[in-house]
């Protein structure tokens, strides 16, 4: 028999149709994002539970950080490419939020991501915050906070200078670019803490590099790194 809850969920489904944000399908529980087809197709990198896995390595000789892992692998043309693209530029916020959750999934199974006090997003300059809305890193925060029951922390840190595009410059460059770019503003917030820094996508790192840079100034207890995706 249908629970009254259920039954509300199928009534209103025939008018506001709750649809698959991967192939389109119905058939999707209310607070989901995918069926489970979709779900099932996300590329899982398990790096979470892996000690010198790629995004750990790509930290090693530039900042000395506890733990690093992304949820997904991020190819071109697939689902989670076209989940973040609605997260970024499309405004769909219950995106960031579902990632986020995620990500905390695989926090919540790794006991190299233990022990966390406080989860941070990286800051958006404020100029592009208020261009877009929101920070798409604080959105995904949250989802992993309220898996993990652990406070979000998004005014502990700003973002003070503003970056020109990333991808046209080689290394050493990006590391120049990014150099102070970051200030922890509120550090009693942060001392002595164990933080997780999280962001959408790690591609060379060198952003979330200057940032954990900045929270072990300001005397974080460690700092781990969790992001959605990992560009191969
Ligand atoms: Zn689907």
């Amino acid at each position: 028999m249908l629970s009254l809850k259920n039954y509300w969920q199928q009534v209103s489904q025939l008018f506001f149709p709750h649809l698959c944000m991967g192939c389109g399908s119905d058939i999707i529980a209310l607070d989901a994002l995918l069926c489970t087809r979709c779900y099932l197709q996300l590329p899982v990198t398990g790096f979470f539970n892996a000690a010198n896995n790629p995004v750990e390595q790509s930290f090693y000789g530039r900042v000395p950080i506890a733990a690093a892992a992304a949820a997904f692998y991020f190819t071109k043309n697939a689902l989670l490419q076209h989940l973040l693209f609605q997260l970024k530029y499309k405004g769909h916020q219950k995106t960031g939020i579902w990632l986020g959750k995620q990500v905390g999934y695989q926090i919540m199974n790794s006991p190299r991501f233990a022990p966390i006090d406080a989860v941070v997003p990286l800051p958006l300059h404020p100029k592009k915050q208020r261009l877009r809305g929101y920070n798409q890193a604080a959105l995904i925060a949250s989802g992993i906070c309220s898996v993990i029951q652990q406070p979000l922390i998004t005014h502990a840190l700003t973002r003070t200078r503003f970056t020109q595009t990333q991808t046209k410059k080689n290394r050493a460059e990006r590391w120049v670019n990014m150099e102070d770019a970051f200030t922890v503003v509120l550090p009693e917030l942060l001392h002595n803490k164990h933080v997780v820094l999280v962001d959408d996508v790690i591609t060379t790192g060198a952003t979330l590099e200057a940032c954990a840079s900045a929270l072990l100034a300001a005397s974080v207890a460690s700092v781990r790194i969790a992001t959605v995706a990992y560009t191969i």
